[in-house]
This record gives C-alpha cells, sequence and structure tokens, in this order.
C-alpha cells in the first residue's frame, strides 16, 4: 500500500449535471464514507456487499444534504488498488462541496491533481504508459485519439515495451556469456547473433519512430491553414466550415502550445484550423494575414486548403500557391462557384497533381457536403489506423524511444567495429533503461509527480 492518508474529491466537471460524484480511497476510505452516508439497507460500508450501490443520504448535523447512490469497491480490486468508495449525489455544486467538507472533516485529505490515477501506478494498477493513456482519453479530441488512446490503456504500448526489453535482456545475457567464456568461436557465433537481435529491435524502433508524425496527428488533429489571394473567400469559407459543423469544438486551449484554437470535426481526426485570427479581421483586408505569416502557416501545416477565385482568372499568386501544394496534404477550394467560372481547372490540374479540387460557393452554403466529404477522406486512414497500430502519441514517449534507438545505433557501431562485449552491453543497457521509462519501470519520482500534476484533480 502507497499512502496511509485517504483521500477525496468531487470527480465529476464543476458545474450544474444530473449527477455529481464524490470519490474516496484509502486505507479509511469506509470510515470517512460511514461518516456521511447513511445507507438505507446497511449501517456501515463494513457490511456492505462490494461492488454494489446502495441508496441512502448524505447528512450534515443531522441536515440531509441530498440523496444519492454510494458503492463499495475494496481493496485491492479497484481502480486505485485501495479501498474506494464513490458516492453519487445529484451535481450540485453546493451538494458537493458540502459532501466533500464532511470527507475532510471526517479524516480524509483533498486529492491532489491525478492522484487517485497515482495511487493506482504506485500499486502497480497501471503503467505509466496506461496512466497516460487515462489522460489522453480525458482529452480526446477525436474518435482517432480517442482509440489509440483505448488501445494504450489497454497495454498495446506496454507489450511493445516489454517485447523490446525482453530481447535486449536476451543480448545483454548473450555477450554476458562472451564475456565471461571468451573463446574464439563462441564470439563468432554470438557476434552474428547480436547483429540479427539489434538489427530487429532497430528495425522495430524505427518503424514506430516513422509513425510517430501520424501519432502526433491521431492525437492533436491536422493543423489546417486556409490560405489564398485576398478576396478569394477564405473567411467565408472558414464561417460556412463553422456553420456547418453541428458539433464544433470551439477555443480549445492547445495543450501543447499556448494559444487558442478553433477546430472543426469531420471524420475522426479533427482539423485544427491555423491562425483563424487573421482570417477574422474583416474590417482591415490590408492587414489581413500577410504573406509571410501564410508562408509560415503552409510549412508547419499538415493539411492545406488553398482558395481560388472561381470567378476570375488565374493569377500569378495562384500559380505560385498551387504549384507549392504538389506532394503536400492539400485540398483546392474553387469558390464562387454560383459566378460564372473563369478560372482554368485544366491548367489547376496541370499545376497541383494529384491534389483534389473541390467546387463550392462560401457565401451561399453550396458544395459544402462534397467539401466535408472530400475532407473526411483525407484523414480516414488516420481513423482507421488509429483503431489498428501502434502510435507514439505522447512527447515523453518519442524522445524515450528515440534515445532507446540511438544507444541500439551506437551499439551496432561497436559491434561493427568488434568493440569488447562490454561496450556494446553498456549501450544495451541504456536503451534498455530508457524503454523501462515509457511504463515507468526504471523512472524517477520528480517526473513522476510532474506526469500526474498535469491530471485534473479527482482522476
Ligand atoms: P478573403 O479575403 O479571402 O477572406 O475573402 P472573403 O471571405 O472576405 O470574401 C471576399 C469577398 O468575396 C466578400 O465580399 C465575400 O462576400 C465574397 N465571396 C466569398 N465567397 C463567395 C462566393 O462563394 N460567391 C460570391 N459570389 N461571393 C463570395
Amino acid at each position: 500500500m502507497y499512502e496511509e492518508t485517504t483521500i477525496a474529491a468531487i470527480a465529476t466537471p464543476p458545474g450544474e449535471g444530473g449527477i455529481g460524484i464524490i470519490r474516496i480511497s484509502g486505507m479509511n476510505a469506509v470510515d470517512v464514507a460511514d461518516a456521511l452516508f447513511h445507507a438505507k439497507k446497511i449501517h456501515s460500508f463494513h457490511e456492505a456487499e462490494p461492488y454494489r450501490m446502495y441508496f441512502g443520504h448524505v447528512e450534515k448535523d443531522g441536515r440531509k444534504v441530498d440523496e444519492g447512490l454510494a458503492v463499495y469497491m475494496k481493496a485491492p480490486h479497484s481502480y486505485t488498488g485501495e479501498d474506494v468508495i464513490e458516492i453519487q449525489i445529484h451535481g450540485s455544486m453546493e451538494a458537493l462541496r458540502e459532501t466533500l467538507e464532511l470527507t475532510l472533516e471526517s479524516g480524509a485529505v483533498p486529492a491532489s491533481r491525478g492522484e487517485f490515477t497515482k495511487r493506482a501506478f504506485l500499486n502497480g494498477r497501471l503503467d505509466l504508459s496506461q496512466a497516460e493513456a487515462v489522460m489522453d482519453i480525458i482529452e480526446a479530441k477525436g474518435s482517432a485519439a480517442l482509440s489509440q488512446a483505448e488501445s494504450h490503456l489497454s497495454g498495446a504500448l506496454s507489450r511493445f515495451v516489454k517485447e523490446g526489453r525482453d530481447e535486449l535482456t536476451d543480448l545483454i545475457t548473450k555477450l554476458e556469456v562472451t564475456i565471461d567464456y571468451p573463446e574464439e568461436d563462441l564470439e563468432d557465433l554470438t557476434n552474428e547473433e547480436i547483429g540479427r537481435g539489434l538489427s530487429d529491435i532497430e528495425k522495430s524502433l524505427s518503424a514506430l519512430l516513422k509513425r510517430s508524425e501520424e501519432g502526433r496527428i491521431i492525437k492533436d488533429g491536422l493543423r489546417t491553414a486556409i490560405v489564398g489571394r485576398p478576396n478569394a473567400g477564405k473567411s467565408s469559407l472558414l464561417n460556412a466550415l463553422l456553420q456547418e459543423d453541428r458539433a464544433i469544438v470551439t477555443d480549445i486551449p492547445g495543450t501543447t502550445r499556448d494559444t487558442i484554437e478553433e477546430s472543426i470535426k469531420i471524420g475522426g481526426v479533427p482539423l485544427v484550423l491555423m491562425d483563424t485570427a487573421g482570417l477574422r479581421e474583416t474590417d482591415n483586408k490590408v492587414e489581413r494575414i500577410g504573406i509571410e505569416r501564410a508562408k509560415k502557416s503552409m510549412e508547419q501545416a499538415d493539411l492545406i486548403l488553398a482558395v481560388i477565385d472561381g470567378s476570375c482568372p488565374l493569377e500569378k499568386e495562384d500559380r505560385e500557391l498551387l504549384s507549392s501544394l504538389k506532394g503536400r496534404k492539400a485540398m483546392v477550394i474553387l469558390n464562387k462557384y454560383d459566378l460564372p467560372q473563369e478560372a482554368d481547372e485544366e491548367e489547376i490540374r496541370n499545376l497541383t497533381g494529384s491534389v483534389p479540387i473541390v467546387s463550392i460557393s462560401a457565401r451561399y452554403g453550396s458544395g459544402m457536403d462534397e467539401l466535408e466529404e472530400a475532407l473526411r477522406r483525407l484523414t480516414e486512414h488516420q481513423d482507421r489506423d488509429a483503431g489498428r497500430e501502434l502510435f507514439l502519441t505522447n512527447l515523453r514517449h518519442v524522445d524515450l524511444v528515440k534515445k532507446a534507438l540511438e544507444a541500439v545505433h551506437r551499439a551496432q557501431e561497436s559491434l561493427r567495429n568488434s568493440m569488447p562485449a562490454d561496450c556494446i552491453t553498456v549501450d544495451l543497457v541504456e536503451a534498455w533503461n530508457r524503454m523501462g521509462e515509457i511504463t515507468g519501470e526504471t523512472v524517477d519520482n520528480e517526473l513522476i509527480n510532474q506526469i500526474f500534476e498535469r491530471f485534473c484533480v479527482g482522476k
């Protein structure tokens, strides 16, 4: 058992709702709950059948605060691995606050951020990558992010790490043998085996790293730049997209960036719109998203939506923009389809290669279904793969896999240069340690605290 304290927190988000939950975890959870929750059928949670809901009420100084349900989850078969009691009452901030106060008066201490999950980790219920996946589930911005986080929680990354570390242990053991019994034959044979083993590990780590960019997109969405000449209809397109999207998620503070971003959900991977502030300053067109800023957005974007005014012949700037789309994930949006069309579609096709072209009228909202369908097609493979393959979606993991891979490369180099076995072992142990940091097997307390501080209270 990790701690002697019993912690309590409101586990549901602040605000009014149908139901609010108070969570209590620790050695004295039962006594704390007994002091405030009066179940109709039992006198004490010591008599309770675990995992069964009991109806009752929360009482303070002889006054009923609210009625509700409570459930006892007995250690070690609970989220934290400790005795846990969850009390569900109405989602009233006042009732929840009073109930939380009662838990504190009965000896519980307020849970810090992520402390329930931290206890689950420290009690061996989850490894570190799974604990981080819990946070990713809570923060998921789209179905692809959710299914990847769920797969991490189910242990997909943990299994990858375990297999990699087992292979490394195997290689380290073989190398130890050559150190202890340095007969030449044995060494030759082992070197070949070690070389093969290293190359297998190298391949699986590199393949995972190669997909880390996709992992970022799955987790955070596609950074999308809307670009085009002044007056092409970029702001109108933005507004049309925002209006079309019923499930729009607005003003999400970027977790890794300090900006406020707007995102639209089309399919399972959200499109995070870059630089929309520039597009919104509608009264001062000259000031709108300057050329340099537009170029920068394009460089950083995962997806470019190039807006062309279809009612005018193509201009030099249009041609430059269109040529820069070749080979990128992009879409040409021929706007103002309600007016006679002057832009040469054939030329656009020649300039852009296989980039899809969609005609719309942003002002009248026509062609928006086709546009959404085309956008969905651009992201559907990410959505699909997120449920099937393993991706690194967390920068901490990406960094550790990179370091493990570097160590494996050094070991390969030493092997090629016929360095002594213990030189190779040093790097393999380094790789083994780095991989272990992903699941938290080799990790220090400070890092653990940093990770859990990112969580919300009550989780
Ligand atoms: P931006 O400078 O690229 O952001 O362009 P705006 O969205 O501000 O549009 C420039 C002008 O074109 C405005 O007067 C819009 O009303 C007009 N406009 C935008 N989309 C359409 C469209 O689909 N059809 C027509 N006829 N006019 C449009």
